[in-house]
């Protein structure tokens, strides 16, 4: 994947300002390194045009659900094998659950447009594995061949042509909320990559605008630019950065990895994320 070269460097930079949690999300080194490795050659690229894309937008439907892409499992592979070595060895409930998803996976009865959130699916029962292990398997694994298949109808994106709480591209829930240097609120999805932004007094999974019920918990001190934005209505919670105070911020997926303790403090209010985190893996229910 092109663009990881830049995500190591931030991810490496940001295990040195916390250094504590360099252990415990070992995991997602492992991840980027598969992730640098893989090679998008022969894998599928959505080649729409711009006025086919903007169709499709417009009436509120992200381009996934029109156009799935066709991976081949075997291409998925380098992406999948060290991803699940790895979750394997959080546990042994965990490591037995790894192993029917990829007995499933070998056997071919899971595929992988089976995984795609936004798209109809038996979900994660069917082989013995939990919607939140299914979830973060997806989102690990299925990042670089999703990034690809979009790079192309990137560029023709526009905010205008969209007016949903859900990634355009790939239908995914957003994963973190960025106010950007521009003072608009951007949604970032961590399974394709995609941006967008939306209305700053506004609940992306509930569509809920009621000021009086989206709470704002912003850090302070040295963790001064961090936020999480909560629903009271849906209970969900998004993190994110205002980059107006912390312009070194990493990139919206990082930053997301590297900061599990402020899932801890929305999930001990009772909030729940739409996305997957290593840290409900290894603290379910925080
Ligand atoms: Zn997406
Ligand atoms: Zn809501």
């Amino acid at each position: 994947m092109r663009e990881t070269a830049a995500l190591i460097a931030e991810w490496e930079d940001l295990l040195t300002r916390r250094p504590a949690f360099r252990e415990s999300l070992g995991l997602y080194g492992t991840v980027l390194e598969a992730w640098r490795r893989w090679s998008p050659d022969g894998s599928p690229v959505l080649r729409w045009g711009a006025e086919q894309c903007r169709e499709r937008w417009e009436r509120g439907v992200s381009l996934i659900v029109e156009a799935p892409p066709a991976f081949q499992r075997e291409a998925l592979e380098p992406l999948f094998a060290p991803l699940l070595e790895e979750l394997a060895a959080l546990g042994e409930a965990t490591a037995e659950a790894v192993s029917r998803f990829a007995a499933a996976w070998d056997e071919g009865r899971v595929s992988p447009s089976d995984l795609f959130p936004g798209l109809p699916t038996e979900g994660g029962e069917a082989f013995g594995i939990s919607p939140d292990l299914l979830s973060l398997v997806t989102y690990l694994g299925l990042r670089p061949p999703l990034e690809a298949y979009f790079a192309e109808v990137r560029p023709v994106f526009s905010g205008d042509f969209w007016d949903a709480g859900s990634c355009p591209f790939c239908a995914g829930a957003p994963s973190f909320g960025d106010f950007g240097e521009d003072g608009k609120r951007w949604l970032s999805c961590a399974l394709c990559g995609g941006r967008w932004t939306i209305g700053r007094l506004r609940c992306p999974f509930c569509d809920n605008r009621d000021a009086k019920t989206l709470t704002r918990l912003a850090a302070e001190d040295k963790e001064e630019g961090y936020l999480i934005e909560a629903c009271d209505l849906c209970r969900g919670y998004l993190k994110g950065v205002d980059r107006r105070v912390r312009w070194n911020a990493a990139s919206a997926t990082i930053e997301d990895w590297g900061t599990p303790h402020l899932d801890l403090i929305a999930s001990r209010r009772g909030y729940r994320r739409a996305t997957p985190s290593l840290i409900r893996l290894v603290s379910p229910g925080g």
